[in-house]
């Protein structure tokens, strides 16, 4: 049924993306930026409640609805107006109109990337139920990077929904085999698991986090563990490459942790829209 739909869209189907994207992506923003607040008062609240002291009962409620955006410097409420996609940043040439406070670059490059992505998507795997699955992966990975980048943590909230629902959707095998998306999910938490048991062995130092394990289980449970090396593999290059970089331009101190995650993410993704192409690369003679 959704591949009749897709065929009805015909050529509609890259720019349905395209403002799809726009929408979800200025969501994303709004779970890039609340979730970690949201997990931080979890965690002080459960805090409080092992150390038997009083809840902390002056903060007002706060998810990713409730309170309305505001203005971080002035309270503002942003109206709606304010709050189209791309269009309004231009509009209000990045600055709060309430007390011109530059807002950040962060929230139309979200809208952007996530458009850009939804677009390549649907252009690669169709508007079917295979690229339809692609936009929910595209965008939780979108928020976990986001996260990652920001915050240095990965969040189970995003992870492990990412992994339950890579195994369903390989029951019929829409992206592998359902035997290759199971072996894949436990193998990818096991492979980053023995690299950081080895790298604290040999360096004290702890390279990476839990998080990152889920997210390249959750990557190994959408794409099968054929695609498990590849995307290791991206993910370093890219992730040595940016490190590298960043120590050089910015004289960034090596010993800060480089969040891992939005690299297995755009690794993962790559995977996902031109695995076939990647994996021939690895194994030219097939498996
Ligand atoms: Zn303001």
């Amino acid at each position: 049924m959704l591949a009749d739909i897709g065929a009805q869209l015909g050529g509609w189907a890259l720019p349905i993306a395209g403002v799809f994207g726009l929408l979800i992506g200025s969501f994303l923003n709004v779970v890039i930026a609340r979730l970690p607040v949201m997990l931080e008062r979890e965690w002080e609240t459960e805090a409080r409640a092992i150390l038997e002291h009083e809840p902390n009962s002056e903060r007002e409620h706060f998810d990713l609805i409730r309170p309305r955006s505001r203005c971080p410097q002035c309270q503002r409420p942003i109206r709606a107006l304010e709050n189209v996609p791309i269009l309004s940043f231009l509009f209000l040439r990045g600055r709060c109109p309430g007390c011109g406070t530059r807002i950040s670059w962060q929230y139309p490059a979200v809208e952007a990337l996530t458009a850009l992505l939804f677009v390549v998507t649907v252009w690669q795997l169709g508007p079917g139920s295979a690229g339809l699955l692609a936009l929910v992966f595209t965008a939780v990975l979108i928020a976990a990077s986001g996260i990652d980048a920001r915050t240095t943590l990965l969040p189970d909230q995003l992870t492990l929904p990412l992994l339950w629902l890579g195994l369903l959707v390989n029951i019929p095998g829409t992206f592998t085999d359902l035997q290759s998306a199971v072996i894949g999910a436990a193998a990818g938490y096991l492979t980053l698991w023995l690299i950081f048991h080895g790298f604290r062995l040999l360096t004290g130092k702890e390279g990476m986090g839990f998080g990152d394990f889920k997210l390249l289980a959750a990557l190994g449970a959408w794409l099968g563990w054929q695609a498990l090396p590849v995307i290791l593999l991206l993910a370093s290059l890219v992730g040595a490459v940016v490190g590298i970089a960043l120590i050089l331009l910015r004289g960034r101190d090596r010993n800060i942790p480089i969040p891992f995650g939005p690299y297995l993410a755009a690794a993962g993704w790559l995977a996902l829209i031109w695995g076939d192409e990647l994996l021939a690369l690895y194994f030219p003679q097939g498996f």
